[in-house]
């Protein structure tokens, strides 16, 4: 599955003129394996990890692919209220349950697509994407509350 989703985005880039290079490739895999939403250095720390060809990338470099595949759409970046950017290879219209506690982010899908025609935005405002976040407690933080508020103290949302 995630070969398929790989030779499509390879395609994609060749159509715009951009090159699948392997550092883009092995990121691009990771995202396709972990749909946690990571951020950049959570990429960064886990592709060295996962890779060793690749320990030797820099947070930096693996920033600006992720610029470079957001770009081409392969990816979308997301915010939260914390501010740090965080990539998602799940280009679907979805929304985002997040947890409050530990900040895991979960994709969410509803069915109705809101209304953009309706809303009287500014005509010199593009509106290039919409969701919504769902803020909550997930259930690991429900049953396990110990574990998870030490797992990514960072992340947390207040
Ligand atoms: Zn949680
Ligand atoms: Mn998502």
């Amino acid at each position: 599955m995630d070969d398929a989703l790989l030779e499509q985005a390879t395609v994609k880039l060749r159509e715009a003129g951009v090159r699948m290079t392997p550092q883009r490739r092995v990121i691009l895999e990771y995202l396709y394996q972990q749909r946690n939403h990571p951020t950049a250095d959570d990429i960064h720390r886990e592709i060295g990890a996962k890779y060793p060809e690749f320990r030797a990338l820099s947070v930096t470099t693996i920033y600006n692919n992720l610029k470079t595949l957001k770009k081409y759409g392969l990816i979308k970046e997301i915010y939260t209220q914390a501010g740090i950017a965080r990539y998602d290879s799940n280009i679907d219209h979805h929304h985002h349950l997040l947890c409050t506690v530990c900040g895991s982010i979960a994709d969410y899908y509803y069915p109705l697509r809101f209304p953009v025609d309706e809303l009287r935005i500014d005509s010199d405002f593009t509106v290039e994407d919409i969701y919504v976040e769902l803020r909550g407690i997930c259930r690991l933080c429900k049953t396990q509350p110990e574990l998870q508020a030490v797992s990514q103290p960072d992340q947390k949302v207040t």
